[in-house]
């Protein structure tokens, strides 16, 4: 069951545009919780079931947006989540890969609005290469991180927990309090309400404080180029 006592009212989320690259990206303020995870991981089906909006996802699968960067707009303003790229297509050409990861990094080395990372994996090939890639990323950067071990409902009690179990001992060695792991099922619409308490948290928190002086700072427009 999904409750809502939140103020952010996810099914009211709405397609805003699409980046190839950082400079076409919404304006870089207010806050953005971004998906990440290889093709096939389950990212559209948890960002539809986050927003009650099949709709959603359709729109990042369109033929020709699956490389790019989508913007969804939360109906408070300013707030934002952001469907990364899938990564993985084995019929993607290397050129397009290195187009892809060059802009990806941009993206997540340069956003100031950036809260933090929703990381999808299928709960039973969790931590593959692309994952330790972000993963990695996170530590540098000090990027909170929250790790969607979906499809949940593939495995017995069991086996789900003892996954959930391993990823989080690994993770939380390397990022401590940075890194969240949960389930999720989309099939079973489960852990949507610590999935969105988790989104929460990030986007309704106060300003961090050096973009609040950014914002105070009015350097002189010759400085800007
Ligand atoms: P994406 O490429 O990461 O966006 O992956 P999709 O969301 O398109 O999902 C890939 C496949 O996995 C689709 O066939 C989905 O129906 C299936 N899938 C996604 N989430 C779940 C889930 O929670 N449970 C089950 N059983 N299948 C899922």
């Amino acid at each position: 069951m999904i409750s809502d006592k939140s103020p952010i009212h996810y099914n009211l989320a709405a397609f805003n545009k699409s980046a190839s690259k950082l400079s076409q990206c919404p304006e870089d303020v207010g806050a953005e919780v971004a998906f990440a995870g290889r093709s096939n991981a389950g990212k559209s089906s948890a960002i539809n079931t986050l927003t009650t909006n099949s709709k959603l996802a359709r729109t990042s699968k369109t033929p020709g947006r699956t490389q790019l960067i989508n913007f969804f707009d939360l109906n408070i303003e300013g707030l934002r989540i952001v469907d990364l790229p899938g990564y993985g297509y084995a019929k993607v050409p290397m050129a397009m890969k290195e187009h892809w990861v060059k802009h990806l990094d941009a993206y997540l080395q340069q956003r100031q609005c950036l809260r933090g990372v929703v990381l999808v994996m299928d709960i039973r090939h969790p931590m593959k290469e692309f994952d330790e890639m972000m993963v990695n990323w996170c530590e540098e950067t000090g990027m909170p991180l929250h790790v969607l071990l979906t499809k949940a409902d593939k495995l017995k009690k069991g086996p789900a927990k003892s996954s959930l179990l391993k990823v989080k001992k690994l993770l939380k060695e390397r990022l401590g309090d940075a890194v969240s792991v949960q389930m999720f099922s989309a099939l079973k619409k489960d852990g949507v309400d610590q999935l969105r308490a988790r989104i929460d948290d990030w986007l309704l928190a106060e300003e961090p404080e050096e973009h609040q002086e950014e914002a105070g700072d009015e350097s002189p427009a010759s400085e800007e180029q």
